[in-house]
């Protein structure tokens, strides 16, 4: 079925307590798995498609992001969804409309991760899931764990609001990372590579694979490090951390996950996967 197209907050009023898949569009298998996690829960599905600029650093990609509105349409409909919200930023900013923006929950902020590398990003992303949260008042949000330390954070930020009733009932359903064939996660900013760089790309799933079986943190950290030189891969961080709180760890005797951002030339990639499943 082809999805009702909305692009303003007042519209979305008849759809409050659905199922929500936040996404910036250049929708992927990886976006539709999670529309079909929101169809199993029988509720309305919405997803939204909106290319936050308060989540891009000032060197970043926004520009060149990938826009496909028509095409997302199409095809999330196919996989379920009911509504499409594709709000303008004025929409989701707009100036006179003051946003009780949350502040970073610990696990945003641990030391060497995303948003040290890139600082003000989860601030964005926060900003904005909770700005969407406001008006799409879902019941599920569903997010990818391709995006870890983001999953977490807006579990965080959902679970410190849960007091104050901001989005009353609202549960986060994390969904397991979409992969190509050969382990590539799949990602909208995949279509960036060339066909040298997308083998070069495959070093982040093959470090993350060595590091399932690893003896230490330390010995992980290092194998996984040694792994992405060898594809030509820079990382930003190759780390193994507290699956939960995101913090550095001694010993594999607690959940563990390796976490990796890295670039291929000029393509910023991130992946993460669990150690000693
Ligand atoms: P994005 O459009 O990149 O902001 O992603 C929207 C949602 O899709 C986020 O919750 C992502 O974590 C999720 N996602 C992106 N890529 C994948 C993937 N390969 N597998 C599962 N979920 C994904």
């Amino acid at each position: 079925m082809v999805p009702t197209v909305i692009t303003t907050a007042e519209e979305l009023a008849p759809y409050h307590e659905s199922s929500f898949v936040p996404t910036m569009g250049a929708l992927h298998a990886g976006h539709f798995a999670l529309i079909e996690a929101a169809v199993a829960t029988e509720l309305p599905v919405i997803v939204s498609i909106f290319v936050n600029p308060t989540q891009f650093g000032p060197d970043e990609d926004l520009d060149r992001y990938p826009r496909t509105l028509e095409q997302d349409v199409m095809s999330a409909g196919r996989y379920g969804a009911d509504v499409i919200f594709a709000p303008d930023v004025e929409s989701v900013y707009p100036t006179d409309d003051a946003i009780d923006v949350p502040s970073l929950p610990d696990v945003a902020t641990q030391p060497r991760l995303e948003e040290k590398v890139r600082p003000g990003h989860f601030e964005g992303v926060l900003q904005v899931v909770a700005r969407l949260f406001d008006l799409v008042r879902p019941r599920y949000a569903i997010f990818g764990e391709k995006d870890y330390q983001q999953l977490l954070s807006i579990a965080a930020m959902v679970d410190e609001a849960y007091e104050s009733g901001r989005w009353g009932e609202l549960d986060i359903l994390g969904h397991p990372t979409e992969r190509d064939l050969d382990g590539l996660a799949l990602s909208s900013r995949n279509q960036y590579l060339n066909a040298h760089q997308r083998a070069r790309a495959l070093g982040l799933n093959r470090a993350l694979k060595a590091a399932i079986n690893t003896t230490s943190p330390d010995e992980g950290e290092s194998q996984m490090k040694k792994i992405l030189r060898a594809h030509d891969v820079r990382p930003d961080y190759a780390v193994i951390r507290h699956a939960e709180t995101l913090m550095p760890i001694d010993s594999l005797d607690e959940p563990a996950r390796a976490l990796i951002a890295a670039r291929v030339d000029d393509v910023r990639l991130i992946d993460n996967g669990p150690v000693r499943e």
